[in-house]
């Protein structure tokens, strides 16, 4: 069966065509700048070339007709038909409490995400419009929404609650939720099954950095903790974004700058992070390293703290299982930057984790970086967050082809 992965952000929005049986990805691409004008879509089969096209996309509808078509193209198309589409797995940002794993879309499901809203309002509402317009273009065909909030849904209370007064959480739901689910399910199975060991007897830290970033702590397979919280603001330090940090200073820069809080949470969002550590010199690993390699001492001071931060997140996520069999790294700098993974290993001495060099020199590959017969096998894991909705999303049909 050929699953659409559609994810939906607030002017763009990407997807990929994978044939389920043979896992392969058919196509792929991305609509940008919708409804901002000058918008686009890029699309690229899966043995040709790109193109870009400049079309007028106002709304997400407008860029789900431009992608069925793209998809059906007598040129670049990979489909004679959207009756070759089976079903669409969605990644909706926000499942808050109500979601702990992905479900088959009907009206209820709509609704209760759209409760959400409140906790994801860039995010969630693009997420809405994407599967209305899925739906409407393509009503007979079964659409799945896959949460990056679900997996985290293990967390118990002392994880996810945090030192405010109850009825906060009461009255509004603020608590940790955490995000990147998706990839942290995906990437410590897969962890489990390189080492031949069931998920459920190991301890499993991931590390996934990317432009955002997080770890999580999972523990016989389910998630115990993970760094990102009400929104992805909390935790590493990120491209563009803070994580933690002393939430004081935002009254205290408020009043400073002559801002309000969402000024102050939009400079915590689009430009603090290694971008804002860095004197603005990049949100990009690979500008970070080079300058950092030409003897750019800010550069160097913001590796050095976004390593550290990691490190410490492996610490605590240690003492939260009592103990760690597994760390894996994941995602675009988790998978490619050899000189942040070997900054983080120095830190983990003390689990006795020491790192092969040649192993850690490898980019993009699936491979374990610890010596053989070290107690923590430190590991890198590409992740695949779209295979993994796919996944989901055909788990779900074939259930309910077999009424469970
Ligand atoms: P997003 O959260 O946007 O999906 P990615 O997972 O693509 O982010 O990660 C983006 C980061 O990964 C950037 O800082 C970039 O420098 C780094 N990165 C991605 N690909 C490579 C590569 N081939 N070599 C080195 N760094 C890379």
């Amino acid at each position: 069966m050929n699953i659409l992965v559609i994810n939906c952000g607030s002017s763009s929005l990407k997807y990929q065509l994978i044939d389920s049986e043979s896992e392969k990805v058919l196509a792929k691409g991305l609509c940008e700048r919708i409804g901002i004008g000058g918008s686009a879509i890029t699309h690229q089969p899966a043995d040709g070339e790109k193109v870009t096209s400049q079309v007028e996309m106002k709304e997400h509808t407008d860029a789900v007709r431009y992608v069925m078509e793209k998809l059906t193209d007598e040129k670049v198309g990979v489909v004679r038909s959207l009756d070759e589409i089976g079903a669409i797995g969605h990644r909706i940002v926000h499942g808050g409490e109500k979601f702990a794993s992905s479900v088959v879309i009907d009206d209820t499901v709509m609704k209760a995400i759209e409760e959400c809203n409140d906790l994801a309002p860039l995010h969630n509402p693009a997420n809405l419009i994407g599967i209305n317009s899925c739906r409407a273009i393509m009503p007979d065909v079964t659409n799945v929404a896959v949460f990056d909030t679900a997996f985290h849904q293990t967390m118990p209370k002392k994880a996810y609650l945090y030192g405010l007064p109850y009825a906060y959480y009461e009255k509004y739901k603020v608590r940790r939720y955490g995000f990147h689910g998706t990839s942290h399910d995906f990437v410590s199975r897969r962890a489990a099954e390189l080492l031949g060991k069931d998920r459920k007897d190991l301890k499993i830290i991931v590390c996934h950095l990317g432009n955002g970033a997080s770890v999580s702590a999972v523990k016989n397979g389910q998630s115990v903790d993970t760094s990102m919280g009400l929104t992805p603001l909390e935790g590493l330090i990120m491209g563009t974004r803070s994580g933690d940090l002393d939430p004081a200073i935002i009254s205290f820069l408020c009043e400073k700058e002559q801002i309000t809080a969402q000024e102050m949470v939009d400079i915590l969002n689009k430009k603090s992070g290694v971008l804002g550590l860095s004197d603005g010199l990049s949100s990009d690993f690979r500008d970070l390293g080079q300058a950092a390699e030409n003897g750019n001492q800010k550069a160097i001071d913001t590796l050095e703290a976004y390593a550290y931060r990691v490190a410490k997140y492996v610490g605590a996520y240690t003492a939260a299982m009592n103990g760690v069999d597994v760390i894996a790294f994941t995602a675009g700098i988790g998978e490619n930057n050899a000189r942040v993974r070997e900054m983080v290993g120095e830190y983990l001495g003390y689990l006795g984790v020491s790192m092969i060099p040649e192993k850690n020199a490898l980019r993009g590959e699936e491979v374990i970086l610890s010596e053989e017969g070290s107690k923590v096998t430190v590991m890198v894991i590409p992740t695949n967050e779209e295979l993994a909705i796919a996944r989901e999303t055909l788990r779900l049909v074939r259930d309910r082809e077999a009424g469970k």
